[in-house]
């Protein structure tokens, strides 16, 4: 499940997608469907290459290679899913769960947001009035939403999802620890954002 949130990916992550249309490796042409054993070989191989960068210290052009690996496999899927399922399923979860890791150590959310994600630390009684007040979220604009009163911003880089508050519990305490404000919660609530699976 996808939501519209600011997206503030870096430059390169940007260049990702022009790697993916133009790239070498790709190797596709648009009146040249590639065939799926064809997609798989070249997966395999920008996992390798993602996985020798990862151990050269390389984590975001490691990410990109793996995320344009977990790509192929999603074109396989989409486009001949009778190929092969199960080895298709399984690389595609394999190149999508090393290239989130990746994400983690080769991505940063901006100052000021916390980490929305399901071990967020659990502070008191913010996560249970959360639960409470899910049902008072307004969608405020984009990856925006109003909270009695408060408004709190959602913020995407690359895997990683963030999110900041303007009431005084996160502006001068959360910000400032890394916990998540009784807002943050009813939106992560009400939006389902701790389900995300990417
Ligand atoms: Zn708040």
């Amino acid at each position: 499940m996808r939501f519209a949130v600011p997206r503030l990916r870096l430059a390169s992550a940007a260049a990702l997608g022009l790697f993916l249309l133009f790239g070498p490796d790709r190797g596709l042409r648009a009146d040249a469907p590639a065939a799926p054993e064809d997609l798989n070989r070249q997966a395999f191989q920008l996992a390798r290459e993602g996985e020798r960068l990862a151990r050269a210290g390389e984590e975001m052009a490691a990410w990109e290679k793996y995320s344009a690996a977990a790509e192929m496999m999603e074109q396989i899927a989409r486009e001949d899913p009778a190929w092969n399922p199960v080895l298709v399923a399984s690389r595609r979860e394999e190149y999508r769960i090393r290239a989130a890791a990746l994400g983690e150590l080769a991505f940063r959310l901006p100052e000021g947001y916390v980490r929305v994600q399901p071990a967020m630390t659990r502070l008191g009684t913010r996560p249970a009035l959360g639960r409470v007040l899910a049902d008072q979220v307004r969608i405020a604009g984009e990856g925006k939403f109003s909270v009695v009163g408060y408004t709190v911003e959602l913020a995407e880089v690359a895997s990683l999802l963030g999110a900041r508050c303007n009431c005084p519990d996160f502006v001068v305490r959360g910000a400032v620890e890394d916990y998540a404000c009784r807002h943050i919660w009813a939106v992560a609530y009400s939006r389902r954002l701790l389900e995300r699976t990417d």
